[in-house]
């Protein structure tokens, strides 16, 4: 028997918890020629929990000392990670702190954890009389039309343990069952109706005959029929928008119809953002660059060959999409992979359309809204792309589409890289998908091109530096020019009586004259609800959230006021808390009180709103999107939601509310956020056609970076910002780690901080700042403190990480701060 022992082969795994290092596990001697690193297994983990945990190393020598379980089967015949994410998955665990099994948490699709907890349901598309594989699977099927859904550790009490995962990965695997997911939101496909032409039409002659026929007895329907045709050819496609053709055409239904019923046209039904899938034309070529951008997209190459990475900054609609289109092109055509990331918000609209003309549907989109079946789909597309074949190469996702197990990379692309959606601030891990992109660039030698209008600080310094190679478009694509922009002094408006609540006489005015010339505004407030605070004239009482340490905004629409951070509502009291006044007043405004009260100043226009509250409810973020670019909508108001990658070919003006809410936030970062979101904003008036006007209101017409603004100077700003943050010890110069402490009870948040502080100064000495109460320092009932350390940039990053993660250790291993919260952010946002 102890001889077998030693025979015995032994497997490391990580499971997808924050429990640092990984375990070891035997193999039986049947599962020992087919195990590999990379698979996923079964293993019971504590006395009840079952998991799929991930096999990360395989040892036949070393015996442990220890009593090992064995695993419980092999889930995976393949594995389902390449050693090129193993790799990525221990940088990141060491760069930001945290354990493997919290970045296999965020790395892979639910449906490739399953765990003890994990419950599962039918696929919408299973039919009762489905046959299936063998009694398990209608075991479980069964099951599953009585309870809805089963976690897993009640499946495995309906069969075998060892038999139970694999069972449902191949019930996953053909859309039999699904995991059931009930915090994400579901992914709606949006259908719309298009006009193609009927295979009858491609015959001469039926066409000639009918189009005379019509010229005596329906002239109408003939027009409806030409009108359609220069559709078609204007927009190089064979499918026209139904709406757009009639409202274009000005022709009724019925004359569509007429044609329908001839045989000459078609109506068809197709989901929109799989457009290209139906659509019969091959992808379409990328359009031909002009010179700036030739000359760009030549640097670019140019700087690959040097393995260097490259920032392209280039102005609001100077055609870095379409150098993008040809890069990401080339690199298919290779043979290889390429990754394009966008912000999240992005993916919901024009991009995919755009790039599905030239891509069609080698284009995988990976996206948080997609099903985790849809996701597990990409993953395993992705997976199994082998060099040259056209599988699984060309993906457009946000941050987490990092983690996809790409293996012949050949370009990544971070699209608007100074966005901060790309940083993950909770859970753990807290990475960056930017950097994690030029990290593993590195690593897997592939070009990492960055790009945005308003680059990021970092990436700028960097440029600078020498560590990133900078090029430049500084003009817009045809002949467009930069908007104009106009600061509007609103202190001296009131004092003159030209205010009108919130709009100054001058933005009333351009807004007149865009919208009277038949052109779309644009109004920009970066705060949602009505009004953010309700104040008692009397005693100054502001309601509170009863969780955290904020007031709550007034939603007059819903009748409630509600905290933003923890989502408690209740409805708006009628008198003061303190002092029983009823004489409240509302101080600020948000979204929903500018549209209401154009809707007054401007009778007659369509008025619109975009912002987290109206993208949940009533229409979709993406039926606003198209609404606003088929003209549907005159005005939109919108946050931080309508900057980011959206394209409007009709916007002549783009309003500013409040530019000094954006100024003047506390975060050393604020003056960078205002610029870029100022710039962005702006960045959408005066595409295509028109030209564009931006109108900036503020208290503080003299704020410097106001100035930068109006003359779009980037360089100008970014200087001016460095020296700031030079003087300061800030990013890009200095690294910031941010250590958060949260307890229920205030005084344990400030003792346990307090000790950790004390701790990492003997380490760190006066680069440890804290502990301080953050600017909400309470937040779902957790009291808050934190700690900041400024680490030279000279310092090895490795080196550092090391002495702190013992001083981590060290603190977690002290029994009073077992309960006490520790979040680690390296690089914060
Ligand atoms: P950016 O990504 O810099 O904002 P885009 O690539 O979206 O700019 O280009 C702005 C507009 O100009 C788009 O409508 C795009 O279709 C058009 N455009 C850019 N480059 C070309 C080109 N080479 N040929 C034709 N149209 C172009
Ligand atoms: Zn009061
Ligand atoms: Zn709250």
């Amino acid at each position: 028997m102890s001889q077998q022992k030693e025979n015995h082969l032994y497997v490391q795994v990580v499971l997808p918890l924050a429990l640092p290092g990984t375990f070891t596990y035997h193999v039986a001697d049947e599962l020992q020629q087919v195990v590999s690193v990379g698979q996923r297994v079964v293993v019971q983990f504590g006395k009840q929990k079952i998991y799929s945990a991930l096999v990360w190393n395989i040892t036949d020598v070393e015996v442990p000392s220890f009593t090992t379980k064995p695993i419980i089967s092999i889930i995976d015949e393949l594995p389902v990670i390449t050693s090129a994410q193993m790799e990525l998955w221990k940088w990141m665990a060491d760069y930001y702190l945290c354990t493997i099994g919290e970045v296999m948490a965020a790395a892979l699709p639910s449906a490739l954890k399953l765990q003890s907890e994990t419950k599962i349901q039918l696929h919408p598309d299973f039919k009762t009389d489905q046959v299936l594989a063998d009694e398990r699977e209608y075991i479980i099927t069964e099951a599953l039309q009585e309870k809805k859904q089963l976690s897993i550790a009640e499946v495995s009490r309906l069969l075998l343990l060892k038999q139970v995962m694999p069972v449902v990965k191949s019930l996953l695997g053909r859309n039999v069952i699904e995991i059931a997911e009930e915090m994400v939101e579901k992914y709606k496909p949006r259908y719309a109706a298009f006009v193609k032409l009927s295979n009858k039409a491609n015959d001469e002659d039926f066409m000639r005959e009918a189009m005379e026929s019509m010229e005596r007895r329906s002239p109408k329907q003939l027009d409806l029929l030409l009108f359609f045709m220069r559709m078609k050819q204007d927009e190089e496609t064979e499918l026209v928008s139904r709406t757009l053709l009639l409202k274009r055409s000005k022709l009724s239904a019925a004359v569509l119809q007429g044609l329908v019923k001839k045989e000459i046209l078609e109506i068809v039904e197709i989901q929109t953002d799989r457009l290209s899938q139906t659509s019969f034309d091959e992808a379409i070529d990328p359009l031909p660059l002009n010179d700036a951008q030739e000359q760009c997209k030549k640097e670019i190459s140019g700087s690959f060959l040097k393995e260097k990475v490259v920032l392209l900054h280039g102005v609001t609609s100077s055609g870095k999409t379409e150098i993008y289109i040809h890069l990401l092109k080339e690199a298919i055509d290779r043979g290889q992979q390429a990754v394009y990331l966008v912000p999240e918000i992005a993916l919901t609209s024009q991009v995919i359309t755009r790039l599905r003309k030239h891509f069609g549907n080698k284009l995988l989109v990976y996206h948080s809204r997609f099903s985790d079946n849809e996701r597990v789909e990409t993953w395993n597309k992705v997976l199994s792309h082998i060099p040259g074949s056209t599988d699984g190469q060309l993906i457009v996702g946000a941050r987490s589409a990092i983690f996809l197990p790409v293996s012949n990379a050949g370009l990544i692309i971070v699209d608007e890289e100074h966005d901060n959606s790309y940083k993950q601030t909770d859970p753990s891990p807290r990475y960056h998908a930017r950097d994690t992109a030029v990290w593993l660039g590195s690593t897997m030698k592939a070009p990492v091109l960055l790009g945005s209008a308003t680059p990021s600080l970092e990436s700028y310094y960097n440029a600078l530096a020498g560590k990133y190679i900078l090029t430049s478009l500084n003009s817009r694509y045809g002949e467009m020019i930069m908007p104009e922009v106009t600061l509007v002094d609103v202190k001296d408006a009131y004092k003159r009586k030209q205010m009108h609540s919130h709009f100054s006489g001058k933005l009333i005015e351009m807004m007149k004259q865009s919208l009277q010339n038949g052109e779309q505004v644009i109004l920009f407030q970066n705060r949602r609800g009505f009004a953010p605070v309700l104040e008692c004239r009397n005693c100054s009482w502001v309601p509170h959230c009863i969780n955290c340490d904020v007031s709550l905004t007034l939603h007059k629409q819903k009748q409630e006021i509600r905290c933003h951070y923890c989502g408690y509502s209740t409805t708006p009291p009628s008198s003061c808390n303190a002092c029983g006044s009823t004489d409240l007043r509302m101080k600020g405004f948000g979204t929903e009180k500018i549209e209401e009260e154009l809707q007054l100043l401007m009778p007659g226009y369509r008025i619109s709103r975009l912002d987290h509250d109206t993208a949940r409810s009533k229409k979709s973020f993406h039926q606003i999107i198209s609404d606003f670019d088929n003209g549907d909508i005159d005005v939109l108001v919108g946050t931080q939601m309508v900057t980011k990658g959206l394209d409007f070919k009709n916007v002549s003006l783009v309003g500013i509310l409040n530019a000094d809410q954006l100024l003047n936030y506390p975060d050393f970062r604020s003056h960078e956020r205002a610029f870029q979101l100022m710039e962005q904003v702006s960045g959408r008036a005066g595409r295509k056609k028109v030209s564009g006007k931006v109108v900036i209101q503020t208290y503080n017409t003299k704020n410097i970076v106001l100035r930068y603004v109006m003359e779009h100077d980037f360089r100008g700003f970014y200087n001016h910002e460095l020296i700031e943050r030079s003087k300061f010890n800030y990013p890009p110069y200095f690294r910031l780690i941010e250590c958060s402490i949260k307890h229920r009870d205030e005084a344990e948040a400030e003792r346990a901080a307090r000790l950790f502080a004390k701790e990492l100064s003997e380490v760190f000495g006066k680069r440890v700042l804290g502990p301080t109460q953050p600017n909400v320092a309470r937040i779902r009932n957790l009291y808050i403190r934190q700690i900041l350390i400024k680490l030279e940039r000279k310092l090895s990053v490795m080196e550092v990480k090391k002495k702190l993660q013992k001083a981590i250790d060290f603190y977690r291993k002290e029994p009073a701060n077992r309960n006490v919260i520790l979040n680690i952010d390296v690089d914060p946002y």
